[in-house]
C-alpha cells in the first residue's frame, strides 16, 4: 500500500484511486494533505461528536491543521494564502451558540498565532445560508456530490481581488470523496486563483460499493 500522490489514500500501487475524483481529468484542485489518513473509525466518531456540540473541535483542529503545516514544508512553499471552507454563520446545532462559524474564526485565530510561513485570509469566502451536510453516515456518492454543489452555489467570493494569481490552500475537517474541495477550487478558479490545494484534519478511507458508486 502506498499514499495515492492526489488524495493520500492508502492504495494498493497497482491499481488507481478509488475516489473518482482522484483520477477525474477535469479535477479542479491539485492535491490533497491530510493531517489523518486515513481516518480511524474511532476518530470520526469523536470528530462528529465534538462537531456537534463541544467548543474544544476549534482547537484540535488548529492543532492538527498546524502540526501538518509544520511538519510538511512543501505545503507553505507551494501555497501562498490559507482559507477555510466556509461555514454559514447561524449554523446552530447547539442553540444558542453558533458554534461552526465560531469553530471556522478560532482555527484561524490559531493558525495566525502560529503558523508564520502563510498567509491566513479569514474573510474571503462568506456562505449565505446552511445547506444540506455531506458527512452524514451511509450518504452516497450522489448524495455528496449533491450536498458540495449546494455548498458551494451558497458562497460567495466577498474579495475576488485577494484570489486572483494565488496558490490557494483550502483546510477543512473531514474529506472522504473530494466532492466539497473539489467544487470549491472550481470556484476559486473560476475567480484567479492560480492552484488550489487542500489540507484536512481527517481523510476517510473511501470505498465504492455499488450503492455508493
Ligand atoms: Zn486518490
Amino acid at each position: 500500500m502506498h499514499p495515492c500522490p492526489t488524495c493520500t489514500q492508502p492504495i494498493n500501487p497497482q491499481r488507481t484511486c478509488p475516489s473518482p475524483v482522484c483520477s477525474d481529468p477535469a479535477r479542479n484542485f491539485d492535491k490533497l494533505y491530510a493531517t489523518q489518513s486515513p481516518l480511524t473509525h474511532q476518530g470520526e466518531k469523536a470528530i462528529r461528536h465534538l462537531k456537534d456540540g463541544a467548543t474544544e473541535w476549534a482547537a484540535i483542529l488548529a492543532y492538527g491543521i498546524n502540526q501538518t503545516l509544520n511538519a510538511t514544508p512543501e505545503i507553505t512553499e507551494n501555497n501562498t494564502i490559507l482559507i477555510a471552507n466556509p461555514t454559514a454563520s447561524g449554523t446552530h446545532l447547539v442553540a444558542g451558540l453558533d458554534h461552526l462559524a465560531g469553530h471556522t474564526e478560532a482555527t484561524l485565530a490559531y493558525l495566525a498565532l502560529h503558523t508564520p510561513d502563510i498567509t491566513i485570509e479569514p474573510a474571503l469566502l462568506a456562505k449565505s445560508h446552511p445547506t444540506r451536510r455531506s458527512g452524514v453516515h451511509g450518504a452516497t456518492f450522489d448524495h455528496k456530490q449533491t450536498a458540495a454543489v449546494e455548498h458551494v452555489a451558497a458562497i460567495t467570493v466577498t474579495q475576488p481581488q485577494l484570489i486572483t494569481g494565488q496558490n490557494v490552500l483550502v483546510y477543512d475537517d473531514v474529506a472522504t470523496t473530494c466532492s466539497t474541495l473539489d467544487q470549491l477550487a472550481a470556484l476559486l478558479l473560476d475567480h484567479g486563483a492560480n492552484q488550489v490545494q487542500a489540507l484536512v484534519f481527517g481523510r476517510s478511507h473511501y470505498k465504492p460499493t455499488k450503492d455508493n458508486q
